[in-house]
Formats: C-alpha cells, structure tokens, sequence
C-alpha cells in the first residue's frame, strides 16, 4: 500500500522506507504457516523427547517469516512522502527505485546477527545459559524500543498517520489514535523488558550480588512511576507531543531497572522467565505497529508461554506471583538466613564408602544440581547408574524445576548423556519415595534439598518446595569444600545430619573414582 502523497507538500527528509501493509494473500498464508510452526515448535519443546523436532519447526516457522517479510518490502528511495510498497502493487517504483544501500545494510545486519549467534552458541557453557537467554530478551526489548522511535520520528514510512495541512504552521503527520497506544505500549513494555534484562544479565553473570537490593519506599516509588506512565501513555493518545513519548521511554528504563533490583536469590528463574514474556508483548505491540501478522502471532505465543512458565514456576516454588514481578514484596529488608558453613561436626567419607553403599542399597534416588552441571559430570554418572543397575540395584533421578540455573537444566545434561527418560522423576512424583530409599545421592545440589526451605522463616528460600532427600536411610553429598553454599547462599543443614556423609570434591572426579571402586 503506499503511503498518502500530497504534491502540495514540500519533500520532507526522510529516510528509506522499508515498511508495507501485509495486503498480499499469499504473504498472509506465509505468515499463517510460520504461525502455526511456531505453535508445533512450542508443542515439541514440552518433551525431552519430542524437542529436537520442536526446535526444527522454530527454524522452519523464523526462516519463512524473515525470507517472506525480505522479498515482500522492498526499501526505495523515498522521494517526498512516497513510500515502501509491495512487490506487484500498482505503482509500486519496485526495480527502479530500489535503495541498495538499504538492502545491503539489512543484509550486513542479518549476516553479522547470525554470525554473533552461531558463534555464541558453539561456545556458550550449559551453565551460562540463563544469562544468554536474559541478554537475548534484552535484545528483543531494545528492538522493539528501536521500531517504536523509528515510528514515531517517522510514521508516514510506517503508514501509520495522515498528513494534516493546518490553517497556520506547518503541516505535519497526524499518528492514528490505535497506533499511538500501540507505539506507546510497545516502547513502555521494551524498554521496560531492556532495563530489567541487563539487571538480570548482570545478576546471573555473577557482576552483581544475587541478593536482593531493597530501596526505601520502593513499593512507592514503583507504584508512582507505573501511574505516571499510564497518565503518559492516556495523554499521548490525545497529544503526540515528543516530551510525552520520550518521557514514557526514560520512565519505563527506569521502572524496568527498580522492579528487577529487589529481586535475587530464589526468585530468579520466575523473573527470567517473565521478561521472556515481556519481551513477547514487546514484539507482539510493535506487530500492530508493523501491520505485520507474524509478528503479532509470535510475540503473542512467547508472551503467553512465558507467562504461564512463570506462574508454574511460582507454584513449584510457592511463590506469589504478584510478589516476585512487583519486586521483592515480602523480601526482608534485613539480611536474611543462614550465610556460610559454621563450625558444626559432619562426616568425611571416600569413594570407596559411596561405592561400597550405593552397591549394598536396594534402591538409589540421584539428586543432580548446578555443581553437576559446573563439573560435566552427566555422562560419568550415567556410567556409575549403569553399573549400579548391572549389580541390581534400582537407580532413579530426581529432577527440582529450579535445579541448576535456568528452567530445564537437569533434564537437557541428563539426555545429553543419554540417561532412559523412564528414570527421570519430577520433584512431586519421587518426594514420598524418599522415605523408602537406602541412598540419596546428592550430586552439585544444594538450595533444592535444604530442609530450612521447610522450617526456618528467615531464609530466602523459605517456602520452596525441597526434595526430602534427608528421609532417605543415608544421604552422600558431593560439593567441593564445606565452605561453598548454594545460589541462595545460605547453608544447608543437611551437611551435619547423622545419615548424611559428604564426599568433598570436584564432582565429576569422585564420581569417576566411585565408577573405579564400582569395576
Ligand atoms: P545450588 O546453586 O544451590 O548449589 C550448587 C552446589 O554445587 C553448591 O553446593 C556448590 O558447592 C556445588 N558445586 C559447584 N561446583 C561444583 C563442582 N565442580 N563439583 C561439585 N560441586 C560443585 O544449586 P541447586 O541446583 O541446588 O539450586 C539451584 C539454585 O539456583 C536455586 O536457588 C534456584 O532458585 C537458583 N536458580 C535457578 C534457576 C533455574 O531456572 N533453574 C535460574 C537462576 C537461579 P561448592 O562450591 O562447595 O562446590
């Protein structure tokens, strides 16, 4: 479609256009088919068993909607108000006025992404998984911040206004009403999704404390700053003026930094979790903005998926959901629980010890954690749970959702060394069995199995559901000195019971020295 022409108007400066209305059936059907392998790839991913194809239908799905969306909006080179159109559309200058330098720069964008992506994930560490996919969400939000200032210094290239000629003054572009409240959603909810990404990013990646930072009045404050931004975003619906949309734009940063700094230790994942849905309302608003339907159906499925991963995840942690995305509401403002080992009796035992009990046990319940995942001990241990088996003892897996650093961990390195799906149990479903276990073998786990998340109320993870590895007969522990403590970093009472040994060392060599006294 192009854009209204006015030859009474002066050539404004404007930059090339890339942007058309989806009017072309066959681009809808395009969209459509993309849409619904994004659906098939989601379906795929809610089993290990079926992920493979799952993710083979995401690429599938992205690669038709970026080829359809390249070969369908042609950049030309503006010339007064004349815009982008389609290929096919009458007077359309496509093959005369093509802006090259355009093409090229998207091409060059497209190649360079697509380089930073293969080469980060060749080389990303399965445990620095989650702070990748916090900084891909603040990609996603800045993105959609971009598209939303682009529109806005722009909108006739995004056929988004009508020129008005007023009486006195210069004529300038009226933004429709729909596309203001969806320029202003999009740019609050991306830049709000930025903000809160980097904070996480940092948090993850270990450059800032995981403990909750909790301002004075922060609830206030917050709470302040969301009102002002609806007030913004209702006066921007009525006035395009360029102080409400910039305003919007800091406030929203400003928020997204403030609700994600009082967040830490347990709560985490939920967040990662709930700015991925963010980042999909983000993309979902500038579809609208876009007129572009593949956008719309994708940010729509990633905003919905993450947000329903979220509230699973605040119920597998017993957690508020509101709690933990308004932003430390119920955290302690004075340190809270447990801190580094104190001086208390525990007992020291070998390989030879674990070897000769694990042999003895009727049955074994492997615990994994975040230190399995640190040592790539997966493939060793799924070595030891074959001899075990071949000496007739029954072996079994329990799986925490928040075990390790991102949502899924265990379960990704536990088919990565081939572990039988069968012997993998979810926390709800092995918890009783605990009782009836010889050995509970606790492997780079920590915060998942501390009873305090039962008992003791000043603890961060107070309220966590916990696998009861203490009511198994004997727990083996295996970390790497009594001093380390988990992600929460509190310590874990677990370490001075009566039935729990400690097998101090890197876990993956003390479990090559358990399959070595097992031969
Ligand atoms: P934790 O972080 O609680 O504990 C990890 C344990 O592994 C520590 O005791 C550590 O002790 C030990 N360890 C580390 N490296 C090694 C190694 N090379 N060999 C042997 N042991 C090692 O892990 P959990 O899995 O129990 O709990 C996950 C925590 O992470 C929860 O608090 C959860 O909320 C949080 N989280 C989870 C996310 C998710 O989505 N799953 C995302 C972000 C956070 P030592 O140093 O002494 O060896």
């Amino acid at each position: 479609m192009i854009a209204p022409v006015s030859p009474a108007l002066p050539p404004a400066p404007l930059a090339p256009a890339v942007v058309a209305v989806a009017a072309n059936p066959f681009v809808s059907l395009a969209y459509l088919v993309a849409g619904v392998c994004f659906i098939l790839a989601l379906r795929g991913l809610s089993s290990p068993t079926t992920s493979q194809r799952g993710n083979r239908f995401g690429m599938i799905g992205m690669a038709i909607a970026v080829v359809t969306t390249l070969v369908t909006h042609v950049p030309s080179i503006g010339s007064g108000w004349t815009m982008a159109c389609e290929i096919g559309e009458a007077n359309c200058p496509f093959g005369s006025q093509i802006d090259w330098v355009a093409v090229f720069e998207i091409l060059a964008a497209i190649g360079l992404g697509a380089l930073i992506g293969i080469t980060t994930a060749r080389r990303i560490a399965m445990t620095a998984m989650p702070q990748l996919v916090a900084a891909f969400h603040s990609l996603v939000g800045l993105a959609a911040v971009a598209v939303a200032c682009a529109a806005f210094l722009n909108p006739v290239a995004f056929d988004i206004a009508d020129m008005v000629v007023p009486m006195i003054g210069q004529p300038f572009a009226s933004i429709h009403v729909v596309s203001r409240v969806e320029m202003a959603l999009g740019v609050a909810i991306g830049a709000i999704t930025f903000s809160g990404s980097v904070i996480a990013f940092l948090k993850l990646n270990g450059n800032m404390g995981g403990k909750p930072i909790l301002l004075p009045g922060r609830h206030a404050l917050n709470a302040g700053l969301l009102g002002a931004i609806v007030i913004l975003v209702a006066m921007f619906t009525r006035d395009q003026s360029p102080w409400i949309f910039w305003t919007i734009t800091i406030l929203s940063f400003a928020i997204g930094f403030l609700l994600i700094i009082p967040i830490g230790g347990a709560d985490m994942p939920v967040v990662v979790s709930m700015l991925n849905s963010y980042s999909g309302w983000a993309a979902a608003a500038m579809g609208f903005t876009l007129h572009n339907s593949a956008m719309i159906i994708t940010g729509a499925l990633v905003g919905s998926s993450g947000a329903i991963l979220s509230y699973i995840m605040c119920r597998a942690m017993n957690r508020s959901f509101i709690s933990v995305i308004a932003g430390g509401f119920g955290a302690s403002d004075a340190a809270s629980g447990g801190g580094a080992a104190v001086d208390r009796p525990w007992k020291r035992g070998s390989a030879e010890d674990a070897a000769f009990l694990m042999s003895q046990a009727e049955q074994v319940v492997i615990v994994p954690g975040y230190g399995m995942a640190v040592a790539q001990a997966q493939h060793v241990l799924r070595e030891m749970g074959d001899l075990l088996k071949k000496e007739g003892v029954r072996v079994k897996y329990a799986i925490h959702p928040v075990a390790g650093r991102m949502p899924g961990h265990m379960n990704v390195l536990l088919a990565e060394a081939n572990v039988p799906y069968d012997e993998v149990f979810e926390l709800e479903d092995i918890n009783a069995e605990f009782a009836q276990t010889d050995v509970a073998f606790v492997i780079g786990a920590n915060d998942v199995t501390n009873p305090a998340a039962k008992t003791d109320k000043s603890s961060p993870i107070y309220g966590m559901p916990v696998l009861d590895v203490e009511k198994a007969k004997t727990v083996l522990f295996i970390k790497r000195s009594m001093g380390g403590v988990g992600y929460a970093g509190v310590d874990n009472e677990l370490f001075y019971r009566d039935n729990t040994m400690m097998l101090l060392a890197d876990a993956k060599k003390m479990v090559e020295e358990i399959v070595k006294a097992l031969g």
